[in-house]
């Protein structure tokens, strides 16, 4: 039986070992560890691809949007609206920054529900969070009217969105920062934890590359302000611009695949698919996964399983506002009901056209019985 696990670990390193051991051997020997010229290539490598005027590398991406919200001043008292299929961490770094985290509905396309956001906009609301999420960016004109509407801030959770554009522009670059994974199995993955924030603001930009190193002032040596510890590795920093040489090439194949199973999927009339790669021009995809809305999910998970074939329930099974112990009370009918039928299939770099076609073929099969 063939087997397609969801998501290849090893191969991140194996299909690239000679590289990255040049890499590694490279930057150990010039004892290059912290904050070195490898770093600064790689943000500035980021920062002209994207479109932005700063790149900061960091630890993750969740120490990335704690820091950008601090930075602009997001603190106790305040309400940042962000959409409920997402990874906690987008509430949560609402929250250590002593704000409040409101969800609200995912629409058809999975990604923030704009109706739902002016229904939450109360007198205390700060700042609008959209996840950009599956490698997909939102409808950015409407999330700007509304912000601009109510005076309020925009953030981007764009972890899964390196590269995704809308309207020709970039994810991350909307509003007053946008911050991006490296976690290995996103799309630019490392060797490790890694992370970025992408910003325009001068301002915003200094307080990021001081709280990302304790605060200290590099000119002066003082502490100017309160920081942390979380500055990208260096050498993730360079095994991330090795690979990113080849980033054109890996959205391509992604985009590939996404082709394939809209051709073979999309027929069988059960399932929806994501939006196909071509399908509107205001938006350029990248697929970070491939998520779709399967009638008997839990059934088609388990026969996928018995074919060899690896899925993912997304945030296993749960939307944020149906976390429990977080103490959310907010309804999101339409996000619950979306949460029975979500699944993401296999969409990576280790997947051969072949794999791509068993999936399918799997799928059709469990359909047709
Ligand atoms: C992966 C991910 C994060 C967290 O990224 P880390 O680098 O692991 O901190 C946050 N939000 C979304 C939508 C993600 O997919």
């Amino acid at each position: 039986m063939q087997s397609v696990p969801f998501f290849n670990y090893s191969a991140l390193f194996v299909s690239q070992q000679e590289h990255l051991l040049q890499t590694f051997q490279d930057v150990s020997r010039r004892g290059a560890f912290i904050t070195q010229k490898d770093l600064s290539d790689f943000e500035q490598h980021l920062a002209e691809f994207s479109g932005a005027r700063y790149a900061i590398g960091v630890g993750n991406a969740t120490d990335a949007m704690e820091m950008l919200l601090a930075a602009a001043g997001i603190s106790s008292g305040d309400e940042v609206i962000f959409c409920s299929h997402t990874m906690v961490a987008t509430a949560s770094a609402i929250h250590v920054n002593g704000a409040t985290p409101v969800p609200v509905e995912a629409g058809p396309d999975h990604l923030i529900d704009p109706v739902s956001i002016e229904q939450a906009i109360t007198h205390r609301t700060k700042a609008i969070m959209p996840t950009q999420l599956n490698g997909r960016t939102c409808d950015m004109a409407i999330v700007q009217e509304i912000a601009d509407k109510h005076n309020l801030l925009i953030f981007e959770d764009s972890a899964q969105a390196l590269g995704s554009r809308f309207q020709g522009r970039h994810a991350g670059t909307f509003g007053v920062g946008g911050c991006i994974s490296f976690y290995p199995a996103k799309i630019l993955g490392c060797l490790g934890d890694g992370g970025a924030v992408l910003c325009n603001d001068r301002d915003i930009y200094d307080k990021i590359m001081l709280m990302r190193d304790h605060g200290r002032n590099p000119l002066t040596g003082d502490i100017d302000l309160w920081g942390r510890n979380s500055r990208l590795d260096n050498l993730q920093a360079a095994f991330l611009d090795l690979q990113f040489k080849e980033y054109d090439k890996i959205i391509s194949r992604r985009r590939y695949i996404a082709t394939i199973y809209q051709e073979q999927l999309d027929p069988l009339g059960q399932l929806l698919l994501p939006p196909a790669p071509d399908s509107s021009p205001d938006h350029f995809d990248v697929f970070q996964n491939y998520e779709i809305e399967a009638e008997r999910r839990d059934e088609l998970k388990v026969y996928l399983a018995d074919q060899g074939v690896g899925t993912l329930i997304p945030w296993s099974g749960k939307a944020v506002h149906q976390f429990n112990k977080l103490g959310f009370s907010q309804l999101l009918p339409y996000t619950d009901e979306l949460f029975k039928k979500l699944l993401m299939i296999p969409m990576n770099m280790s997947l051969s056209d072949a794999d791509v076609h068993y999936v399918a073929g799997c799928i059709s099969d469990f359909y047709k019985k």
